[in-house]
């Protein structure tokens, strides 16, 4: 059964992707419209190509998502110019939360596609404070590496990036 924090979650989630359903139709996304500023957002950085602000749920206190202006649903969908002005100021984004939040360490968590957890369909980062009293986490199962599936899948995707 799951706990009534769960179910607000999962209701909150259908409500986002609903929302997220309906701008679609318009080729728009939620943060499209933080973007031009018809919904207010906590902004904590802005330049020509990146905006970022505090995430309307955090899971911690001062989760940020950074996004793109340019309009692409996933990473792989991303202009290499954007994805380089959004590297270039995620190490000081990072390091104005660590140091304003007093967190040393952080995750950040980037979902592309709805099966993996993208809920709104513009890119974005997550950038997640954990501080020693943080009790969230993220579901991880690893299992050991096929080595031999690991020598054909690590060649093909070599060959695809020459
Ligand atoms: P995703 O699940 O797509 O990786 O993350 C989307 C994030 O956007 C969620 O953490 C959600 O709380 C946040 N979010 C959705 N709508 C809004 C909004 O209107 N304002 C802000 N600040 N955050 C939002």
């Amino acid at each position: 059964m799951p706990s009534k924090s769960n179910q607000w979650c999962q209701l909150l989630r259908q409500f986002l992707n609903r929302v997220n359903d309906i701008m679609a139709g318009n080729g728009k996304t939620i943060f499209n419209l933080i973007l031009s500023g018809k919904i207010p957002s906590h902004k904590i950085y802005e330049d020509e190509s990146v905006y970022a602000f505090l995430d309307i749920n955090p899971l911690s206190r001062g989760h940020v998502l950074v996004i793109p202006k340019e309009e692409s649903r996933t990473m792989d969908c991303l202009s290499e110019d954007s994805a380089a002005e959004l590297g270039r100021v995620l190490p000081k984004i990072c390091r104005a939360i660590m140091k304003i939040t007093g967190a040393n360490d952080y995750n950040i968590v980037q979902n592309n596609g709805e099966n993996a957890g993208q809920t709104v369909p513009h890119l974005h980062f997550h950038i997640i404070p954990k501080y020693p009293e943080s009790n969230h986490s993220f579901i991880w199962e690893p299992k050991p590496i096929d080595h031999s599936d690991a020598m054909e899948l690590s060649r093909a995707i070599l060959e695809e990036l020459e």
